[in-house]
């Protein structure tokens, strides 16, 4: 103010004025090579451009395999590699980079070799949406089991399109009647049954009917009309990465739109660099690398996370830059209290305009009283908010759960069970709001006072 400023704390000053304050008390003031220029650049470069519909081209499914434990999530994985001949290469052993690829009638489906809903519902709780079809693997001799239930709900969460494989049929007690049966109690109705979803009876073990699932994986692509433009900048996710003692940080990384090429500058997450080298599932070096193709990349500065999203820029500075500015704004999401839906503000969002759905996820001790909990809740839906519960289960809440609700910006409400060890922890880093009840009404007493903005607020 002296120097004729009239600027309160809150405001900015000139780089002369802050240069001459810096001077007065023995500081060097120097400006940061990031120009404002340079500053709106990193900006649109940060934003992926819409696609214009003319340059959309075809591209391949990319497919998760899910169902509960022991129905065989990994021997259909395996039985789905075997039937790759196409390539009759001699030793083409496949390496683990994370996803793999088989041709089928000349056309190309990739699969992610992680098996399982909490792995693709992590990467969806990060943002990232990599999957476009849903293999759920359900045992004909066991039938629709918790596990199952959850992958359905956590597909049917990210608006997934699921294609069952009525796995084991081998078997002297395989019942695919009963599974179809129990899926409808799901509100999946297969084809044979009057409904629209695929379903294919096959033996991973014996290698019985692969190739009509697979069939059925580039019917249902189709009907998707799975696109992406190959001439843009590449971008994509992060699948997963590691620091590999000879080669540096290591990741796979899932193209979903342009062509990457090595020499390319990229962003992957907080990490920047060039792609020095890639490779694909057969362990073999590519120079590039299109819509839907899996690869592993050497070069990056750091480890970037799974889930992460990678993005191809011009040049060295801007990547460095970018990736500086993403940790900024990371650094700043984490100070800043997290938009995610809580009941304690569930009547400012609401009034906002901000929510529309209230998403519910629900953990009881018994069957009945999560079925008693969801129809009581959802009987509170008013004209303003449509209350949605997403999942129901029987048992502890678990980090599963919790990712369920990150992922779907849900509530979870536990009667009669609490969190497991690490899935409150993961409640807290994920801001999710867990409510724990023992009396049913309590819960729905709850629900309506946040409804209307008179919830007492919980500490
Ligand atoms: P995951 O836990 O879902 O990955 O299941 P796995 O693929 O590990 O399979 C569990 C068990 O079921 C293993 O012992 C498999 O050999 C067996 N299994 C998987 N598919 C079949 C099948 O089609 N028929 C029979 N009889 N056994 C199978």
């Amino acid at each position: 103010m002296k120097m004729g400023t009239m600027a309160t704390i809150n405001q900015e000053i000139s780089f002369e004025i802050a240069s001459l304050i810096c001077n007065e008390f023995g500081y060097n003031l120097i400006k940061s090579d990031t120009s404002e220029i340079e500053e709106l650049e990193i900006e649109a470069l940060m934003e992926i451009e819409e696609d214009d519909e003319k340059d959309l081209l075809p591209r391949p499914p990319v497919v998760t395999v899910m169902g509960h434990v022991d129905h065989g999530k990994t021997s259909l994985l395996d039985a789905i590699r075997d039937t790759d001949v196409t390539s009759g290469e001699a030793g083409g052993i496949t390496q683990h980079i994370g996803a793999s690829e088989v041709n089928v009638n000349g056309q190309k489906i990739v699969l992610l070799d992680t098996p399982g809903h909490e792995a693709f519902t992590s990467m969806r709780a990060r943002g990232a949406q990599v999957t476009d079809i849903a293999i759920l693997v359900v045992a004909a001799d066991d039938g629709i089991m918790p596990q199952t239930v959850e992958a359905i709900n956590h597909a049917k969460a990210a608006g997934v399109p699921i294609i069952i494989a009525i796995n084991k049929i081998d078997k002297p007690g395989a019942n695919p009647e009963r599974v179809k049966q129990e899926l409808s109690d799901q509100g999946l109705l297969v084809e044979d049954w009057g409904g629209d979803v695929i379903s294919v009876e096959l033996s991973a073990k014996k290698r019985i009917n692969i190739e009509g699932l697979l069939e059925m994986v580039l019917l249902v692509a189709e009907v998707e009309e799975l696109k992406a433009n190959p001439e843009k900048r590449a971008v994509g996710t992060v699948i997963e990465a590691e620091l590999d003692k000879g080669r540096g940080p290591v990741a796979t990384v899932l193209v979903q739109g342009g062509t990457l090429r090595v020499g390319d500058p990229i962003v992957a997450g907080v990490a920047s660099g060039k792609v020095r080298a890639m490779i694909n599932y057969k362990g073999r070096r590519v120079k590039q690398a299109g819509p839907s193709t899996a690869v592993e990349i050497l070069g990056l500065s750091e480890v970037p996370s799974g889930g992460d999203q990678f993005v191809q820029v011009p040049n060295d500075k801007a990547a460095r830059l970018i990736a500086e500015k993403r940790q900024e704004l990371r650094r700043e999401e984490m100070l800043k209290a997290s938009s995610k839906i809580s009941l304690d503000d569930l009547f400012e969002q609401l009034s906002e305009g901000k929510v529309k759905d209230l998403n519910i996820v629900i953990k009881a001790d018994v069957q009945g009283s999560v079925q008693a909990v969801k129809q009581s809740l959802e009987r509170l839906s008013t004209d303003e908010v449509q209350i949605k519960v997403i999942h129901g289960g029987v048992g502890a809440i678990t980090e599963s759960d919790v990712l369920l609700a990150s992922a779907s910006n849900a509530i979870i409400i536990g009667f009669n069970v609490r969190p497991v060890a690490g899935a409150d922890q993961l409640a807290e880093k994920e801001t999710v709001d867990i409510r724990t009840y023992t009396i049913i009404y309590k819960a729905i007493e709850d629900m309506k006072a946040a409804m209307s903005g008179m919830l007492d607020p919980e500490y």
